[in-house]
């Protein structure tokens, strides 16, 4: 999807599909269409289904040395961008005999952080 991000919302820097979620990530985010079919970067694996919710990131690919048309947009489950950055203080992560990976690990990650949101007195993330 180089360069074909659908915008729905103009907002901040960080884009966001899906239904925003209560992370201050989405405070202002940007909306964009979600990119039904693209491969998601995270470590789950799998395709963006309509109803998922994650992030669309500019990642450096193409040759051209000209940064501005070398960009292009992909996209990250929400729940497999919290595994990467707060699995491992819930042991699921490439620490672990299993790699952490897949999107059963990443809603792991989301159900363990609700709880601990729960406790705190604060509602799930979504
Ligand atoms: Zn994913
Ligand atoms: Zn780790």
């Amino acid at each position: 999807m180089a360069g074909s991000v659908e915008v729905l919302l103009h907002g901040g820097m960080v884009m966001v599909f899906g239904q925003p979620w209560d992370s201050p990530a989405c405070d202002g985010a940007t909306v964009v269409a979600t990119p039904v079919g693209e491969l998601c970067t995270g470590l789950c694996g799998e395709t963006i289904s309509d109803g998922d919710r994650g992030f669309i990131r500019p990642h450096i690919g193409g040759d051209t040395g000209r940064p501005e048309e070398d960009v292009e947009f992909k996209p990250i489950h929400a729940e497999c961008d919290l595994r990467n950055v707060l699995g491992h203080q819930f042991g699921i992560c490439g620490c672990a005999a299993d790699g952490g990976a897949g999107r059963d690990n990443a809603r792991r990650v989301l159900a363990l952080v609700n709880e601990q949101r729960e406790a705190q007195g604060a509602g799930p993330l979504w």
